[in-house]
């Protein structure tokens, strides 16, 4: 029987397919429409049902008890060979189905009423029938009224693809929008936070830290001596260089931390719970490595080293007057020869006054 069923047999699949109805769970939409064509052609069995490649699949069944059956004794897909309608009045005078099993033993099948559930390009994809276990017909009006729930079937599938397609594109739509938030957030080159999304999150943090005060450092990091680098070793080189910061802060600091790039070859990192005694371990230890390690670049492989400013993060102070202190602290350390971190002074803390240094 299978690959005569129609000439299209693959697209009539694939377009079976694109319904996504086969071994889905029973559904009160479709059984209440078994029930009413059982109801309207008095029949004790009615099922929607659905050809696939090796078995016919009942979406709803009144009177059969199974939820499928194997193609070869399939009466229904016989239907998906006639234009609308399949009526056999007596399966037992009709040579395809009076040695089928259904009608030569149980449950004696005697009487078949098919009308075909049509995808609006036409294509078959199996049918609303009732069946009965003695020969009899319908009347035209019942002939009718079948194949009018079976468009009513049909409506059922376009309206659940039509539905899902909407679902799909919604979420399409939600993750292309992430991506553009995130990209929208990004420093293309480091991946790091750009300026935009760095001050957002600084502000906030700042104005949350005023209702609920707990330790946090700020580090503004400047590269030393970048512009020789670029003069030396070229653009490229300096890129690389940018790269190379990007990847080492990344692997010091915690994932509750941030690094952003501020500006050109400067770098704002936001410590959220972390005194400024602990931050400044963590800055020493950023500052250090990246003057032990070459830049990830082609022969010669330069080093490069950084000036660091630090500050905690006082919930009474302003986020400008914050920057500001701390900008001076990196001045500082870059006027005192650079490579090194300078801890900002505080006019709340007159102890750190003077500004910290650190051993080079
Ligand atoms: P200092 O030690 O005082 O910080 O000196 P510096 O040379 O690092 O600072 P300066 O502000 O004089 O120069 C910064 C340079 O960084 C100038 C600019 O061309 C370079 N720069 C900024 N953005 C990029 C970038 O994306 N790629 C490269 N390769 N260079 C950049
Ligand atoms: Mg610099
Ligand atoms: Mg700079």
């Amino acid at each position: 029987m299978k690959g005569n069923i129609i000439g299209s047999e693959q697209q009539r699949l694939a377009v079976l397919s694109r319904y996504h109805i086969l071994d889905t769970p029973p559904e009160p939409a479709f059984d209440d429409i078994t029930r009413l064509a059982a109801h309207l052609c008095n029949a004790p069995v009615a099922v929607i049902n659905f050809i696939d490649e090796e078995r016919q699949w009942f979406k709803s069944e009144i009177g059969l008890g199974v939820r499928e059956t194997p193609l070869d004794i399939s009466i229904c897909v016989h239907a998906l060979l006639e234009q609308e309608l399949l009526v056999v009045p007596d399966t037992r005078q009709d040579p395809r189905f009076a040695s089928n099993p259904l009608v030569t033993g149980e449950p004696y099948l005697r009487f078949y009423a098919g009308a075909l559930l049509r995808t609006p390009e036409g294509l078959p994809l199996g049918t609303l029938c009732v069946l009965d276990y003695l020969p009899r017909t319908l009347t035209e009006e019942q002939l009718a009224l079948l194949q009018a729930l079976a468009r009513q079937v049909m409506r059922l599938l376009e309206l659940g693809r039509i539905n899902r397609q909407q679902a799909e594109m919604l979420s399409d739509l939600d993750q292309t929008r992430e991506k553009l938030a995130v990209l929208a957030a990004t420093d293309p080159l480091t991946g790091l936070a750009n300026r935009r999304a760095f001050g957002t999150l600084l502000k906030q943090y700042h104005s949350r830290l005023q209702s609920r005060p707990e330790p946090a450092t700020l580090l503004m990091i400047d590269i030393d001596y970048f512009k020789q680098l670029n003069d030396d070793y070229g653009h490229q080189v300096g890129d690389d260089a940018l790269i190379h910061f990007a990847r080492i802060a990344r692997r010091m600091f915690r994932a509750t931390d941030t690094v952003g790039r501020w500006g050109g070859e400067e770098f704002l990192v936001l410590l959220p719970r972390t005194d400024p005694g602990r931050a400044l371990v963590v800055a020493e230890r950023l500052r250090t490595t990246l003057a032990d390690t070459p830049v990830n670049t082609p022969e010669p492989r330069p080093t490069i080293t950084i000036s660091i400013g630090l500050i905690g993060l006082d919930p009474e102070l302003g986020l400008a007057a914050i920057l500001k202190q701390l900008d001076q602290a990196l001045y500082r350390a870059k006027e005192e020869g650079r490579n090194r971190t300078l801890v900002a002074s505080s006019p709340q803390d007159p102890v750190n006054g003077a500004g910290v240094r650190t051993p080079i």
